[in-house]
């Protein structure tokens, strides 16, 4: 779906100079090449060649963004070209994939809890940015927006953090490939154009740093350089630019106070598979009843194989034979009986034993005497 299109309004004709923008202190974000790890898939991954263990952070006194509902403002006309690679959706995707990953959990060091994004917030400005960009431009353009579109949105469905996306070929009166700063309480970024990875990377660089670091005066790792001409030493900046894919998408590492480290989280790695017994004859030494309509069935089977207790779905079993890779049988006073399947009147299948056999043979009398045990950690075998 496309992103739509929203003008500002006539009264925000010359960005910057009309409405009086503050000259916002900002938070630089990375500016040399970015370095990208190879992930191995565990759930917190710790970057090497950050800051060293003796790193500490200190809180400067005022809010975070707790948790941040972020608007992506595509600035520039030029964004109506999706022919772009990446194009406006590309990104809008990526970070979509991103925020619905653990990536931003690790925040909760920092009293920060989870971003996210909702496509209704998102909107291609039509009208040109300076170029040179000012990013002294964004409060402005935020209120605008806040004032004929945010505000006709459910209290509950406002974004309240604003990031802002530059076309390519336009550049920015300050350094860096992006920042974060502040506009009274309205909180934003911006960033340069580039590849899909670069863009993520800045992107989420600044997200986490102005959630922790709104306004330059809540958490900055040790020295703080709030000043007025600091460059606020947030927790993105001392991992040195590194990243490492979530999900696929490209985001930066950044000081984590538990890990004394630098950490990109990722999602938890897939359950191991469900045990599975090999292809064979076994014996069912227990079962376990469930019920239908009051109607008693044998609903698990179970054994003992190589030392191993296994317990499986009596549907899961009958697949298995059906596909000829198990077969079963009961053994009670040296009397065997091998298993089949039977079908009810109303077509459900069901084990059975064959009827020669002794009654301790019947798959009925073990669930009755020799009830199969179900721990509730361990998995059911396939
Ligand atoms: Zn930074």
């Amino acid at each position: 779906m496309p992103i739509p299109n929203y003008t500002l309004s006539s009264k925000y004709a010359a960005p910057s100079k009309t409405l009086g923008a503050t000259t916002a202190r900002f938070g630089v974000g990375p500016q040399g090449r970015h370095r990208q790890m190879a992930g191995t898939g565990e759930a917190v991954q710790i970057v090497g060649g950050g800051p060293g263990a003796g790193t500490t952070v200190s809180f400067g006194g005022d809010s975070t963004i707790m948790e941040a509902r972020v608007a992506l403002l595509f600035y520039g006309g030029a964004w109506n070209n999706l022919a772009l690679s990446p194009n406006c959706d590309n990104i809008q995707s990526a970070v979509q994939t991103l925020l619905a990953t653990p990536y931003t959990s690790q925040l909760i060091d920092y009293q920060c809890n989870g971003a996210t994004n909702g496509s209704i917030w998102n909107r291609v400005i039509t009208n040109p940015p300076g170029n040179p960009f000012d990013p002294n431009d964004c409060g402005g353009v935020v209120n605008d927006l806040i004032n004929n579109y945010y505000s006709t949105l459910p209290l509950y469905n406002r974004p309240n953090f604003y990031a802002f996306f530059l076309p390519p070929g336009v550049t920015c009166q300050q350094p860096g490939n992006g920042a974060h700063s502040n506009d009274g309480n309205v909180y934003y970024s911006w960033q340069l154009y580039g590849s899909l990875n670069f863009i993520t990377q800045v992107f989420s660089h600044e997200l986490v740093e102005a959630m922790t670091d709104p306004n330059g005066n809540a958490w900055q790792v040790d020295p703080r350089d709030s000043g007025p001409n600091g460059t606020w030493n947030e927790i993105c900046d001392v991992c040195g630019n590194a990243a490492l894919p979530v999900n696929g998408v490209m985001a930066a590492a950044y000081f984590s106070t538990s890990y004394k480290a630098c950490v990109v989280p990722q999602p938890d790695p897939p359950p191991p598979p469900p045990p599975s017994l090999p292809n064979g004859d076994y014996e069912i030494s227990c079962a376990r009843f469930e019920y239908h309509n009051q109607n008693a069935y044998i609903g698990f089977i179970g054994g003992n194989w190589n030392g191993q207790d296994w317990v499986m779905f009596e549907s899961d079993a009958i697949k298995r034979m059906q596909k000829g890779e198990l077969a079963f049988y009961t053994l009670a006073d040296g009397e065997r009986a091998n298993v089949s399947i039977g079908i009810s009147q109303t077509n459900n299948q069901y084990l059975t034993t064959s009827p020669d056999g002794t009654q301790q043979n019947n798959l009925d009398y073990i669930a009755s005497h020799s009830q199969c045990k179900i721990p509730p950690d361990v998995p059911y075998w396939v």
